[in-house]
């Protein structure tokens, strides 16, 4: 007999910075759009949301009031939810980007290091990384990090090791490895090709071992095979309006629910059971809801 297969767990990035009305009318805008939207997407499956808030024309925003208001009604709806909010560098600049932690939200996004995007330059100087991580670790906030790049894995690993990340709320395993996402199939980054991604799960294995969780994001058309791939190969996968706005080359995708059940037919056709919330924070070594 076979061991059980291991439950995935789906993140559903509802909003993001760029996706606007126009691109999608489904994409979540106002605060109250994006709590409807997240409960959809939890009834469909997904036990992480990631945020990023934005004003009511659409301009993407840090503003720790509307994270606030955000996560009460997630909080309200979507019972054990995982809220990870984004502290990623579209949406503010400099410490700006993390005047949302103290909310102490589960997990916060964290981009350890520079890269490419389509038309600018990410950039996630060390001093403003250790900052960032500095404030999750004061206030118990796990980070998911984000690896644009391969050298990511590589400064994920070093602030590991230097004890600058707060891999889990205090108390609790404080050994275990960051939960790493692959970004792929940002324009002048990463691409969604399978050497990549096979190269990255590779050094991520090398470097925290073959037991770390880890999760991969594919931009745009290639959002669902690189779901594929990471659901096919033991990881957690990543969907939702965010990073890409079709269900296929003709439609466009009509909800983040619709998008998160896209992944678990995926998953349920690659034999693997999705995460409860309450299995996902298991996995991910997070405290109970
Ligand atoms: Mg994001």
């Amino acid at each position: 007999m076979n061991a059980p297969a291991s439950p995935v767990i789906l993140c559903v990035a509802i909003t993001g910075s760029v996706p606007r009305k126009s691109d999608n009318p489904a994409v979540p805008i106002t605060v109250a759009e994006q709590i409807d939207s997240t409960q959809a997407a939890f009834e469909a499956g997904a036990a992480i949301v990631h945020c990023h808030v934005r004003t009511d024309d659409g301009t993407p925003t840090s503003d720790p009031n509307r994270f606030a208001r955000l996560m009460e009604g997630i909080a309200r709806h979507c019972p054990g939810m995982i809220v990870q909010l984004s502290t990623g560098g579209r949406s503010g600049a400099g410490r700006e980007r993390g005047g949302m932690i103290p909310l102490r939200p589960d997990m916060c996004s964290l981009a350890v290091g520079s890269n490419n995007f389509p038309t600018r330059v990410y950039e996630n100087p060390p001093d403003l990384v250790h900052w960032l991580a500095g404030e999750m670790t004061a206030h118990g906030v796990v980070p998911e990090i984000e690896c644009f790049d391969l050298s990511h894995l590589w400064q994920a690993h070093a602030l590991w090791r230097e004890g600058r990340l707060p891999t889990t709320p205090a108390g609790i395993d404080a050994g275990r490895p960051p939960y790493c996402q692959f970004v792929l199939g940002v324009r002048n980054a990463l691409p969604a090709d399978r050497h990549v991604f096979d190269s990255l799960r590779a050094a991520h294995r090398h470097l925290f071992g073959a037991q770390a969780p880890w999760c991969a994001a594919g931009i745009g058309r290639h959002q669902i095979e690189v779901n594929e791939w990471a659901i096919a190969a033991g990881g957690h996968a990543r969907t939702g309006l965010e990073d890409n706005v079709r269900l296929d080359r003709d439609r466009l995708a009509p909800s983040n629910a619709s998008l998160v059940l896209r992944a678990t037919r995926i998953a349920g056709q690659l034999g693997r059971p999705v995460a409860s919330p309450s299995q996902a924070r298991a996995i991910l070594g997070l405290r109970p809801a």
